[in-house]
């Protein structure tokens, strides 16, 4: 049982709104007439992204600054964005006669390690999100960010606005978290590729986190995490329009789950080969070591024994490959005396089919197989779990793959809504 807070007479309830939904002035009065709405039935407690197209201008800036930087003030440059549209924001409201107060991470001890731009929530202080609810006022706070140990901004990785509203959720001992975006579900796929996908009502959380992590940006996948490992229900919905979303929960009503819910993919994704790899697998420990500790997630891995040597094929996310190869080469040449043989593809993408229906029908995978050779589509590498199949293609493929996916797994949606 969780425990209420029992001076508040209405249920708290946090409510993120991304970069669209703050898009412009006119998005952001939107939003604080939908914030002051919900005052009616709870206490909102608001989490917000930087204004849409402001993240990428800042990560472009610092392209531009110094290529490949990674360090303290990249994390400080790329969080400055969510401090722009809190504190509009909060004038939107307080224009309206309510009372609401802007707080950067560090003002309510919103605690990270110290990973530079890939940094994990530790802990959040609630005493001054509680003191304002019940003074009457309403916390706005930045998405994205948290500060380390030393006082440093760090930031949580492109989409984290997401976590740090399910990290608040929980420290608040919310049951819900309305993550409020510019699609009005969670769809069968990203309905930008296929536009035939359908929306979902209910996910378990598994499902969410395989969909996540495969590369459905609807959701930051530690946010997913956080959710299922603390009760936190997540409820996706639409900014632009007054209507339920998608839930995502711990186990769902729906006894006729199709066997794969959604078609996944991640058009940022990439392959790192190394043709020179010694025998023994010593070497590949301390390489996966190396870049986990830099926050680095690899994902599909591929191994073969050649008679000219073992040969090792990983996908990493784009904007890491080029961390991910210096890495490699630095840790090769210490360890082996020589320098690696290594070949990157940034020309791929990775597709997917998720679903918990899977567990129980054999055959998926190679139907997946089959559906892709019949449309001419080769497999770089692949890798299956008991509830998906994904496959890295090339992306000039991914369209044709995600759409044919859909269809052939009966996931299109009978007629348009209008
Ligand atoms: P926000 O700025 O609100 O956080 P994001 O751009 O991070 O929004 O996430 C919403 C986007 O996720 C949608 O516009 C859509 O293109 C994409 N998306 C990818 N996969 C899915 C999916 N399965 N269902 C819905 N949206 C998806
Ligand atoms: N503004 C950040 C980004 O664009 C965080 C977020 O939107 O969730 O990645
Ligand atoms: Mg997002």
């Amino acid at each position: 049982m969780k425990d209420k807070i029992t001076t508040l007479d209405r249920p708290i309830q946090v409510k993120k709104f991304g970069g669209t939904s703050v898009g412009s002035i006119e998005r952001i009065h939107n939003v604080a007439r939908i914030v002051i709405e919900s005052l009616k039935n709870n206490y909102p407690v608001v989490v917000a992204s930087a204004m849409s197209g402001e993240t990428n201008r800042l990560v472009a800036l610092a392209e531009e600054a110094f290529p490949h930087y990674k360090g303290p003030a990249y994390d400080m440059l790329l969080a400055s964005g969510e401090q722009v549209a809190i504190a509009l924001l909060a004038m939107a409201i307080e224009r309206q006669g309510y009372k609401a107060k802007p707080y950067l991470a560090h003002q309510i001890g919103i605690q990270t390690d110290n990973v530079s731009s890939k940094a994990r929530i530790q802990h959040i202080q609630t005493e001054q999100i509680l003191k304002d609810l019940k003074e009457g006022i309403i916390p706005i706070i930045a998405g994205f960010q948290g500060v380390d140990e030393n006082f440093n901004i760090t930031t949580l990785g492109r989409g984290g606005s997401d976590t740090s509203a399910v990290a608040i959720a929980a420290a608040l001992k919310a049951d819900a978290c309305e993550i409020y975006t510019d699609v009005p579900a969670v769809f069968s796929a990203d309905p930008r590729l296929v536009p035939l996908a359908k929306e979902i009502k209910e996910l378990t959380f598994e499902e969410m986190m395989e969909m996540a992590s495969l590369g459905s940006k609807v959701l930051h996948i530690r946010s997913v995490e956080l959710a299922a490992k603390f009760g936190v229900k997540i409820h996706v919905r639409s900014s632009f329009q007054e209507r339920e979303g998608t839930w995502v929960m711990d186990s769902v009503q729906n006894l006729e789950k199709p066997v794969v819910s959604s078609v996944t993919h991640d058009a940022n994704t990439s392959v790192v080969k190394i043709n020179n790899l010694p025998e023994g697998v010593s070497g590949l420990a301390q390489l996966f070591e190396h870049l986990a500790q830099k926050g680095i997630v690899v994902d599909i891995i591929s191994q073969t024994h050649l008679p000219e040597g073992q040969r090792l094929a990983f996908s990493v996310p784009s904007e890491d490959l080029y961390q991910a190869v210096t890495i490699t080469q630095n840790l090769f040449t210490q360890m082996h005396k020589l320098p690696a043989q290594i070949e990157t593809m940034d020309k791929v993408a990775k597709v997917s089919i998720v679903g918990v229906g899977m567990r129980n029908h054999p055959g998926v995978a190679a139907h997946f197989f089959k559906i892709l050779a019949k449309q001419n589509i080769p497999i770089f590498l692949v890798t299956t779990s008991e509830i998906k199949v994904s496959a890295i293609i090339p992306s000039e493929s991914l369209q044709k793959a995600a759409q044919s996916l859909h269809t052939a797994f009966s996931l299109d949606q009978l007629s348009k809504e209008t």
